[in-house]
């Protein structure tokens, strides 16, 4: 079996074709960068993926040494995410499930992160940390669904490097821009420390460290950015790591904050107590991409799930991972 997942929810159009043990056959992928200062604009990203999306594909099939008709499987990201990015990648799945007569499975982008590294390691169960731009959130697969047990209450805590790093007139993605500030910096600055049981805020974190940017060294800031945010995710870790009511056979972390080596650092020391060892994937693998949806595709496949009809496979901007069901897991 040979699945193509394509991606589109926000930065990245990215077109992933995965053979049915899982094996990456290609990930091919074009970003969209906002000017220096700004967000994602969601229409400018949107024509960008628009412009690239067929050189993305036929780029795709060539690294996979396939054409269309190749492939038995089509998956694409329905959500969550910014309405013009997510129509264009749904837009051409469903041109070519149609045209080349294929089944098509529409896939929740964040379950997408997760299953991409329960696969890479073949983990049965693990308690997952989500570290994204568009989730922040402590999750373990039980009965038909991602149970989530703790989340911010407010910003990602991509959202949070990102924000930052614009208001600091640094470039986009603001993450690895803050992380490698902060290897420079060394005083722990005052930053709300905010968690409620297992779940957190960061806004206020955002809000006290854009003021300190006025008064102090950016590499401190980013530095105790990253100490505070990354201190309060670890410990709503370890408080779900002893409520979940079974056991869990490691940490997976995911996402693109999931690269950041501090935060890798941190919950290994953590996990480490527990006998547990945290799985993450080449940083490559982490910020959003096509194979973690055709990952998705191929498990609702295997698991004989029905393709809906074309005509129920419109976007879902806003899209809560725990209301998804997963078949595999039933
Ligand atoms: P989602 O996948 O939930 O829809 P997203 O579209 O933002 O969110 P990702 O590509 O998974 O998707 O993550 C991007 C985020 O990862 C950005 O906020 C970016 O700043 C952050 N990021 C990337 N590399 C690093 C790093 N080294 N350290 C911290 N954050 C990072």
């Amino acid at each position: 079996m040979i699945v193509m997942g394509i991606e589109s929810t926000a930065h990245t159009f990215g077109v992933g074709i995965i053979d049915g043990e899982g094996n990456i056959l290609a990930d091919v992928r074009a970003r969209y960068t906002p000017p220096r200062g700004m967000g994602i604009e969601p229409f400018n990203a949107a024509e960008h993926h628009s412009k690239e999306a067929a050189n993305v594909l036929r780029d795709a099939l060539s690294e996979a040494g396939i054409g269309v008709e190749d492939i038995d499987v089509i998956a694409f990201s329905r959500g969550p995410g910014l309405g013009p990015c997510l129509r264009v990648g749904a837009s051409l799945a469903r041109y070519l499930a149609l045209r080349h007569g294929k089944p098509l499975y529409p896939v929740h982008h964040g379950v997408g992160h997760l299953e991409l590294v329960t696969h890479y390691y073949s983990l049965r169960n693990p308690l997952h940390l989500l570290v994204s731009g568009g989730h922040t959130s402590i999750l373990v697969l039980n009965e038909c669904r991602y149970r989530v047990f703790g989340e911010t209450l407010d910003i990602t805590v991509g959202n949070l490097l990102d924000v930052l790093a614009r208001e600091a007139g640094l470039d986009f993605p603001g993450g690895p821009v803050i992380e490698s500030l902060a290897e420079k910096g060394g005083e722990l600055l005052d930053l709300p420390y905010t968690i409620i049981g297992t779940s957190f805020q960061f806004s206020g974190i955002l809000t006290k460290a854009i003021q300190l940017l006025k008064s102090h060294r950016i590499e401190d800031v980013a530095y105790s950015v990253q100490e505070v945010a990354f201190s309060i995710i670890v410990e709503a870790v370890e408080r779900a790591l002893r409520a979940v009511p079974f056991d869990v056979d490691g940490i997976a972390i995911s996402g693109g904050v999931a690269s950041n080596d501090t935060l890798y650092k941190k919950l290994g020391v953590m996990a480490e107590r527990y006998g547990l060892k945290v799985y993450r994937l080449p940083k490559r693998l982490n910020g959003d991409n096509g194979v973690q949806i055709a990952v998705v595709g191929l498990r609702m496949a295997l698991a004989g799930v029905e393709p809906p009809e074309l005509s129920s496979t419109g976007v879902v901007q806003r899209w809560r991972i725990d209301e998804v069901d997963i078949p595999w897991a039933c």
